[in-house]
Parts: structure tokens; sequence; C-alpha cells
């Protein structure tokens, strides 16, 4: 009955949801609702009965989702023999394993009442949603939660003031990193260089430099998402009204150090979020385009610091169109998947792994000169050809991809090292496909 994959197989999907559904609002759907969450990497494993859902909840891992369908109750008995009664929601909300949250599937009519809805979001609830809901929409939403509830990316936070006001271990052990810094003169400078989420500037610092706030907003090259914001020592309504006006996203009031920790991590969270959502892929979890322009900005700043190569491939599977019009549509989204998961397992921390476009992929290798990167690549290109994939069954087939790489700084910026790469790739293809070809 469930799909969730056991210990020791191969998980294809990054997450799962245990979903707990009896009248079945998409009862003759189960197949479609699947197929959309496969598309954002997670998998659904349904249960009708209580006590085994309440079990796979206490086995789940820490990033699964837990969804409950509150018409459930309708079908669901009571434990207590001598009333075969309906299940009742507080017997269900008892019965559900402490130490989690869970997703509320509710009726129109039930989220309308004020004390059931009061009820439920304080009953270890992570989220509710009222149906009818449409599964590409349900889908969207519990993608939309795996991203907030995953330990996300670092954020960076430039801070303008005095330097006592911050609690960087603070906020450190929250992901947010704090670089002091002193000098207004630069700030833009430093800003470019270290490209961070969050830029914080003391109310002094403003008051004596107002023009730094124009300076780093109408940069064009400023980061959209990157919030700017003054922190308020003491009230000043004419300046707190010039600061606005000129360009800060927000003020933040100095009441404690604590406080402004508290503060400044919720800020993170939300800018973590709005990034997530906008530089990855979703199938994969990947970088998508958008994403993988901005770390590669970031990366060969950092290699042009410490003095280090990079190596960029681009990947595409080879006669990807007869693997779809062969075997289907569905099925060579599982070959993409396969792809990505082959080379996540290949890079290193540092390294950037994109899904550039459908079949295609691009892979950042940091601090790596470009034979290096070849090598690199090509056992990649062996590892994924060796994938035996079950066709139809009891058929097995080998796929392959091509791929072509450039590096930095024989190639100085992310957009030269492509579009050498790309030609290296259509040399590849030309060449017969299922190998490499790298240029200098
Ligand atoms: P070549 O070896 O020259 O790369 O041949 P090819 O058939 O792979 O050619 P190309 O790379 O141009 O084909 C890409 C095809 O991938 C076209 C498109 O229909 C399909 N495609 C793009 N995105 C997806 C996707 O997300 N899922 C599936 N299943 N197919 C996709
Ligand atoms: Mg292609
Ligand atoms: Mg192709």
């Amino acid at each position: 009955m469930t799909s969730a994959a056991s210990p020791g197989t191969i998980t294809l999907y990054k997450n799962h949801v245990l979903f707990l559904s009896q009248s079945f609002f998409i009862k003759d759907n189960r197949g479609e609702l699947l197929l959309h969450a496969h598309k954002y990497d997670f998998d659904i494993a349904f249960f009708s009965e209580l006590s085994a859902f309440a079990s796979a909840v206490e086995a789940a891992g820490e990033n699964d989702l837990f969804v409950i369908d509150l018409d459930a109750l309708h079908n669901m008995q009571s434990d207590m023999q001598s009333s075969r009664k309906t299940l009742m929601l507080g017997e269900l909300l008892a019965r559900l394993p402490g130490g989690h949250s869970y997703v509320y599937l509710q009726s129109a009519r039930q989220g309308g009442r004020f004390l059931l809805q009061q009820r439920l979001v304080d009953s270890d609830c992570l989220a509710y949603a009222e149906k009818p809901i449409a599964n590409d929409v349900l889908v969207d939403k519990l993608f939309n939660l795996f991203v907030q509830k995953k330990r996300g990316d670092l954020m960076r936070l430039i801070y303008l003031g005095d330097a006592g006001h911050i609690d960087a271990a603070a906020l450190l052990e929250q992901r947010v990193e704090v670089i002091c810094y002193s000098d207004v003169q630069t700030l833009h400078l430093r800003v470019k260089d270290q490209q961070p989420d969050m830029v914080l500037i003391a109310d002094d610092e403003y008051e004596r430099t107002e023009a730094i706030v124009r300076v780093l907003k109408k940069n064009i090259e400023a980061d959209p998402v990157r919030e700017i914001m003054m922190l308020q020592r003491r009230v000043d309504v004419e300046l707190t009204r010039r600061a606005l006006a000129s360009g800060f996203d927000g003020i933040m009031p100095l009441i404690t150090r604590e406080l402004l920790t508290a503060h400044l991590v919720n800020r993170a969270n939300k800018i973590r979020v709005s990034k997530d959502l906008i530089g990855k892929d979703r199938a994969t979890g990947l970088l998508n385009k958008v994403g993988l322009q901005r770390k590669t900005q970031d990366l060969i700043c950092d290699a042009a610091r410490d003095n280090r190569p990079l190596a960029l491939g681009v990947v595409d599977i080879d006669k990807f169109k007869t693997i779809n019009d062969t075997w289907g549509h569905y099925f060579g989204d599982i070959v993409i998947k396969r792809l990505s998961l082959t080379l996540a397992s290949h890079v290193g921390e540092r390294d950037l792994l994109s899904r550039f476009g459908g079949e295609e992929f691009v892979i950042v290798f940091w601090d790596c000169a470009l034979e290096e990167g070849w090598r690199r690549l090509d056992a990649i290109r062996q590892a994924f050809g060796a994938i035996a994939f079950e066709v139809t069954p009891g058929t097995v087939r080998q796929f392959s991809f091509s791929g072509g790489l450039a590096a930095y700084p024989e190639y100085k910026t992310g957009n030269e090292m492509f579009l050498r790469a790309d030609a290296m790739l259509y040399e590849a293809k030309q060449g017969g496909r299922n190998q490499i070809r790298m240029g200098k």
C-alpha cells in the first residue's frame, strides 16, 4: 500500500508525505496526485487506518510531512468497542503521536467555525488547508512546507555600527552569519564583494552619511531579495521618515540584544524561503538558472580572492527525445531524476549543481582546474552509464550523457565559461555522444 522506499533501496525522491485519508476526496486521483508530487521531489504513502498511520509517523524521518484528511474521521470507528460511534476529533488528536506536527485538510464548513479552527491550530498543527483543493495546488503548498522545514542555507548579514549591539554568536547558531563593518564610505564595496542577504545600518551611521542607502539600493546589480534595514536606537520621527523615503526596507528597533536577534532571525528565515522558491528547481531541489547565476557570481568572487581555479561543466542526456518517445514522459522524468541524484552524490560542499533546463545540468567544481574537472565529470559519466534502468518489466537499458567543460580563470565570467562549455558540449555530441570535451 505504501510507496515510501524501505531502507536500503534507492530513494528516488528527497521528501516523503504520509497521508491519512479514507473517504479519499481524490480517491480516483491518487495516481495524478503522485505524479504531481514526484515533479516536486516527494513521494506519498497513503494510509486508511489510524493505527498504521501512527506507527509510520513514529518511524518517519524528521523531514517527513504528515497530512490528515479530517473527513477520514467519518469512516473511522472509535476504539471504544462499546460505543460504535464515529471517531471524534478530540480522540483523533489524542491518538496522534506527540512531538510531531501535522497538516490538516478540512472542509470549508469546518473552517468556518472559529473554535474548531482554534482547536486545530493549537493541536500540533503545522498548517491546515481547506477542501476542495486541486492536486497541483496541494502539492505546491506541501512543497512550500518542505522548503520552510528544512535547515536552510547560511544567511549573511553585514552590520554597520557599534558591534556591541549585535549578538553574533547567537545569530550564527540560528544560521545567520554576521560581518561587522565600520567604514560607511566603503560599505558599498564590501556589500558588492560579500553579497549579503541583509544589511543593517545603525541610525547614527545613517545620520552621518544618508546617501549610503541610495548608493546601495540604486545599483542595478543589487540583489532584489536583499533587505536593507536601519537599526533604530532612539526614536526620531524625522530621521525615520527620511530613512524609509530613501530606500530602507524596514526599521529594527534596538530594545534588547535578544529581541534584535529574534527579529533578525525571523527576517532571515523569510529571505531564505524566498531565495529557495526563486532559485531552486522544484523537481530536483537543485539550483535553477536564476540560482546558478547568482551562486556562480559569488563563487567567482571567492575564487578571485583565494586565487583558486573553477571548472564549469554542462551536461545533456543523449537522445533523450527517443527515451521520452519510447517509454513515455514519466519514465523520462525518472531518468532525469536519477541523473540529478548521480550528480549530487559526486559534488562537494562548495561545488554548485544546477538543473539548467529539461535534461540539461550545469556543475561548477570549486578549486578545480580544467583537466581535473574533466576527470571528475568523466567519472560521473561512467557512474551514470552503469545504472541499469528497468524500462519494462524484465528489460534493462542504460543511458548516457555528453558534457562540455571550461574553466576559470581562463574564462572570466560565469557566462563566458558557460558559452565555452556549451560549445564543447556541442563537439561532444558531434563526436558521437557519451563523452566529455574540454575547451581551453
Ligand atoms: P541529444 O543527444 O542531441 O541531446 O538529443 P536529445 O533527443 O536529447 O535532444 P535534446 O537535448 O534537444 O532534447 C531534449 C528533450 O527533452 C526535448 C524535451 O521534449 C524533453 N524534455 C525537456 N524537459 C523535460 C522534462 O522535464 N521531462 C521529460 N520527460 N522530458 C523533457
Ligand atoms: Mg537538451
Ligand atoms: Mg539531450
